[in-house]
């Protein structure tokens, strides 16, 4: 007799036993680390392929809060994680000469101002403003006032003072990131297979990944394979074919050139993206060595133009000769295909303006566990994952592209070409909205805050008409007695902060 229960074949999971990761850069070895801390109760073995010969991409420095998230959660010692990774503090980004030459402005971390009778900061501030009567945006920032004066410290109990909520990031040397999550995922388990894998094996009934073979003609079976391949994507591209979705009409970058260069005085508690003719530069201080690179289009700038633009804008001593790295700017059009997930640079890229690659792998990784699936992989949840991916991809695009193709620039083929850039209508939206009353919609899981928009917006010289008529409900001297409190009390705080290298010196210092 048929009954409303599923059969004891379909009531049942068949849980996985054996995954396989490809790649040991920084999204395998994230992979790897994830999974020993997470899977451990499941009695799956992990197995993480990579080859010395081919190498990783090397460059990945610079991070965004979270991943002070993904430190924590593994239980790692984040003294250890710096001293060993010669990591520096991060409270935000400057960008210098974007919106003209010039002209700077800073992205801070972290929450700026406090809500007044249910109205947030960036309205009040934002009426203030348009009347003449508020400093700028940074200076009632205490992330964007402590990186001014080179500042840092982690946050204390100290109740209503802005100490509480300083949010921070890492700047560290990626390839010694790598080896420390690596030393990390074979104590718990984790076995390195070194090897070339130059073949992929499907199961003719429904094309799921079974096995890969390797150059020396050993064969690595699995039940769930994660694709950390790189640029390529030898999994979900090669072998599946998961198709990509070009985004370079949004972003006209396609090529970076990078070179570690000698520390020139104390490292700043912030990145620097300094625009140039045809691209950008990024500064990126580290305990031991500043990393550099220029981001560029080849289409107005040649690589040797390029080198020569990162090599006479460094503050030291390069360290090695310059590196040139091809890019196509977008995204895995389905990351999780079948039973591969893709991290990292096989499932997408955005240039690292705001320092979001390596947040996007986490990304993946957290909400892979939250869905973990068994062997049956359902194609719904796979359905669901990839929407979500492809939703934060494309506002972290937007957000890119706000960069771009809203400055004032007009000095050289390149900025002419970035006025000229087409807006994705989800970006069009939210400027338009900002330019209305000021207001801003941070949509579902989007990454970046309410107050991230409102630091560029505002640092790109995009103005709101008229104020936010919720704020016609607020005393207006109580609005400016807020503001003033807010700003002097910033500026006291950060005298009482340390110095970065101080700082560092004191708690998690790189030996040697
Ligand atoms: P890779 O580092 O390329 O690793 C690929 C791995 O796959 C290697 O171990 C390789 O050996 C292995 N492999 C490939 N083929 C095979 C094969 N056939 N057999 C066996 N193994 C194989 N992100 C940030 O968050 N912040 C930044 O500041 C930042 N800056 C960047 C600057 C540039 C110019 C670029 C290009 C990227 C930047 N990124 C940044 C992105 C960041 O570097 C990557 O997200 C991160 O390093 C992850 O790389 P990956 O592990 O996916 O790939």
């Amino acid at each position: 007799m048929a009954t409303s229960h599923a059969s004891n074949d379909t009531a049942t999971n068949a849980p996985l036993r054996r995954i396989v990761i490809v790649g040991g850069g920084t999204a395998g070895w994230m992979a790897a680390a994830s999974l020993a801390r997470f899977l451990r109760n499941l009695k799956c073995d992990i197995q993480l392929v990579e080859s010395e010969q081919i190498g990783t991409i090397g460059v990945g420095e610079a991070t965004i809060p979270p991943i002070m998230n993904f430190i924590r959660v593994l239980g790692i010692d984040e003294d250890d994680l710096i001293r060993q990774t010669n990591a520096t503090f991060k409270l935000g980004i400057r960008f210098q000469d974007w919106t003209r030459v010039g002209h700077s402005y800073f992205h801070p971390f972290g929450r700026t101002g406090f809500e007044m009778e249910g109205i947030g900061f960036p309205a009040y501030w934002m009426r203030q403003r348009l009347a003449g009567d508020a400093a700028p945006l940074e200076e009632y920032s205490l992330q964007a006032m402590a990186a001014a004066h080179n500042r840092f410290m982690r946050p204390v109990q100290a109740p209503g003072s802005p100490l509480e909520g300083i949010t921070y990031a890492l700047h560290f040397d990626a390839a010694l990131f790598a080896r420390y999550l690596r030393g990390y995922s074979e104590a718990r388990g984790v076995t390195r297979v070194e090897g070339r894998v130059v073949r992929v094996d499907l199961r003719p009934e429904d094309g799921f990944i079974e096995a890969l073979r390797l150059e020396d003609g050993r064969r690595i079976d699995g039940d769930f394979f994660i694709d950390c391949s790189g640029f390529r994507g030898l999994l979900i591209e090669e072998a599946l074919q998961a198709g990509y979705e070009n985004w370079q009409r949004f972003l006209p970058c396609d090529s970076a050139v990078a070179v570690p260069s000698e520390r020139a005085g104390p490292p700043p508690s912030y990145t620097l993206a300094a625009a140039r003719s045809a691209g950008w530069q990024w500064r990126i201080p580290l305990q031991h060595r500043e990393g550099n690179g220029v981001v560029y289009a080849r289409d107005f700038l040649s690589d040797e133009a390029a080198r020569e633009t990162l090599l006479s804008n460094l503050a030291g001593k390069p360290l090695a000769d310059p590196r040139v790295l091809r890019f196509v700017t977008g995204r895995r059009r389905e990351s999780w295909k079948r039973n591969c997930l893709s991290l990292g640079l096989a499932s997408g890229f955005l240039e690292p303006l705001e320092s979001t690659s390596i947040h996007m792998v986490h990304r993946g990784l957290a909400l892979f566990i939250q869905m973990l699936p068994d062997r049956h992989c359902e194609p719904a949840d796979i359905a669901r994952y990839n929407r979500m991916l492809a939703f934060e991809y494309e506002r972290i695009r937007d957000f890119l592209v706000l960069h771009y193709a809203t400055g004032q620039r007009r000095d050289s083929d390149f900025w002419r070409h970035c006025a000229g850039i087409e807006w994705p209508d989800s970006l069009r939206a939210k400027i338009e909205l900002f330019q209305g009353y000021g207001r801003i919609q941070r949509e579902d899981t989007e990454l970046f805050p309410e107050q991230s928009w409102l630091y560029v917006f505002t640092g790109q010289d995009i103005r709101p008409r008229r104020p936010d008529p919720m704020t016609d409900l607020l005393d207006p001297d109580k609005i400016r007695g807020g503001l003033a409190n807010i700003h002097d009390v910033i500026g006291r705080v950060v005298q009482t902060m340390p110095h970065h290298q101080a700082f560092i010196d004191r708690h998690c210092a790189a030996a040697g």
